[in-house]
């Protein structure tokens, strides 16, 4: 359904308050014109398949606010397959320059995009970098430099996990988001976890409520431990035939 500006934020401020975030009038504003660049950019590229205004509150900004409780400012975050900015975008808005976030991407036109949601929005302490994350891990820039590695929607978790692991500093936090199988997923990835030193923190599952359905989600936190040994990651096609 098509909701007027007043709708669309009232709407995301009831729900992030259900959520326990009090969001001001100026990131209601941005996320209000971020989702208006979302749907005018979405006819010319791909973006998203969601382009119900009360779907992507809930399922794209709400969903992406439930990460923030696990985020602390000052921390050095990259979002690994954002995509559209979900949920990259929405966490530099809610942090509103407080934290460095790099949004990464393999697809050059996303991230085109992206820079043009940083300018607009005139979002601080954000950049938008093209590339494939496994190939990252050549560059000093990116490797063991982050508190956080997020990542929504992006592989199944034992080929996320060496796609992103590299990213982190010791002790630093991977953080995935999940729709479904995520404990599925987690037994799966006890071998990755060994070999790329991740330990598992905990499950942090929610729901999201939309026209009285609900929606399953899970957010899996795992703390980085040893450093990434030097054949991590492989090669793509490596990670993909024999996942760890
Ligand atoms: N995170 C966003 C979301 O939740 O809406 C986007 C999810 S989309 C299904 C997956 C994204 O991951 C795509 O934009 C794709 O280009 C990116 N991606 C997949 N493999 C990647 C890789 N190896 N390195 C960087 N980006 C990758």
């Amino acid at each position: 359904m098509k909701l007027t500006k007043e709708q669309f934020t009232s709407m995301t401020q009831e729900m992030s308050k259900n959520i326990g975030l009090e969001l001001n009038e100026q990131q209601l504003q941005k996320i209000y014109i971020y989702k208006e660049m979302l749907l005018e950019w979405n006819e010319k590229i791909n973006l998203t398949a969601i382009t119900d205004d009360e779907e992507i509150v809930a399922k794209h900004i709400i969903d992406s606010l439930q990460i923030v409780r696990h985020i602390k400012e000052n921390q050095k975050v990259i979002d690994v397959g954002t995509g559209a900015g979900l949920p990259g975008i929405i966490i530099a808005i809610y942090f509103e320059g407080k934290i460095k976030i790099t949004l990464f991407d393999a697809l050059n036109k996303r991230i085109v995009f992206l820079n043009e949601v940083i300018n607009k929005l005139n979002l601080v302490n954000v950049e938008a970098v093209h590339g494939r994350a496994e190939d990252s891990s050549r560059d000093e820039k990116y490797r063991e430099t982050y508190d956080i590695v997020v990542s929504r929607a992006v592989a199944r978790l034992n080929i996320l996990m060496e796609l992103t692991a590299q990213f982190t500093n010791i002790n630093g936090h991977c953080i995935y988001m999940k729709a479904d199988r995520a404990y599925e997923e987690l037994q799966e990835s006890n071998n990755a976890q060994k070999q790329l030193g991740l330990k598992y923190i905990n499950g942090d599952n929610y729901t999201i409520n939309l026209r009285d359905e609900l929606h399953t989600r899970t957010i899996l936190t795992f703390k980085k431990q040893e450093t990434t040994k030097k054949q991590y990651p492989r090669q793509y096609s490596k990670i993909k035939k024999a996942p760890l």
